[in-house]
């Protein structure tokens, strides 16, 4: 019922020439993938080449912000959403944990840049997800919860259909931490049940939930076996095309 999204973010990583060489190559090794979205997520400066050169592929692109802004006005070093449209994205990231780190992102923030993708027609991946010492204290649960009752905010159930949830324990970015299938299965359950109560359970059945922390070729079939794990937003492993494609073609 839920379509799978197999997502790359390539973060502050390589210049334009690379991005269209890794995504041509990409483009190969994916073409036959039908069973699941495959989005990636170049830097900004690479997008409109990389859009293009992607054209008539299954390969969707994304940015990895956007601005809080709906209208052009002077906001220096921003970008509209539908100036990431305009370059032929269909997806933007919200709210990774590097930009609510080092970039001050916050719930609030979160929550005026998914309205603003939406109000463009993109579509938003959320990124939700504990610090290690929040886990370690218990706090998981409240800490997923608040991020998603105020980072989905005034939503409607329409809305809904064009976000996606990125579950990302910040423990496990970057840092060949994998949350085990079970850790992942259980914030996965309980962010649907998030979701049945702030909106209803049709909503919270239908919305795609992605996996983020240290995903590999090697760990990608158990994780996505979970029923509540429907993808993966995967960074390190996404840079490379055969590492990627590997993680796409999982089944
Ligand atoms: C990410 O950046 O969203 C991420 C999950 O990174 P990594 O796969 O490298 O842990």
């Amino acid at each position: 019922m839920r379509k799978p999204v197999i997502a790359g973010n390539w973060k502050m990583y390589k210049l334009v020439s690379e991005s269209v060489e890794t995504a041509l190559e990409l483009k190969s090794l994916v073409a036959n993938a039908s069973h699941c979205e495959v989005v990636i997520a170049p830097v900004f400066t690479a997008l409109k080449t990389v859009c293009d050169r992607l054209e008539g592929s299954n390969i969707r692109v994304a940015a990895q912000n956007c601005s809080t802004e709906i209208a052009h006005s002077a906001h220096t070093g921003e970008i509209c959403a539908d100036m990431l449209k305009d370059v032929g994205c269909s997806y933007v990231i919200i709210g990774h944990s590097e930009r609510r780190q080092f970039y001050g992102e916050t719930d609030l923030s979160v929550n005026q840049k998914t309205k603003s993708a939406l109000n463009f027609g993109l579509t938003a991946i959320v990124c939700v997800g504990e610090m290690l010492s929040e886990r370690e204290s218990g706090r998981e649960r409240d800490v997923v919860k608040m991020q998603l009752t105020r980072g989905l905010n005034g939503l409607t159930a329409n809305d809904m259909a064009r976000i996606i949830i990125a579950y990302e324990p910040v423990w496990a970015i970057g840092t060949g931490k994998t949350a085990t299938p079970e850790q992942a299965q259980e914030m996965h359950g309980f962010i649907r049940e998030v979701l049945t109560e702030i909106h209803s359970k049709s909503t919270a059945d239908a919305t795609r939930i992605l996996y983020g922390g240290s995903v590999k070729p090697e760990n990608i079939a158990t994780l996505m076996s979970q029923q509540d794990v429907d993808g993966a937003l995967v960074g390190g492993a996404s840079l490379d095309a055969k590492s990627f494609s590997k993680i796409v073609n999982y089944k």
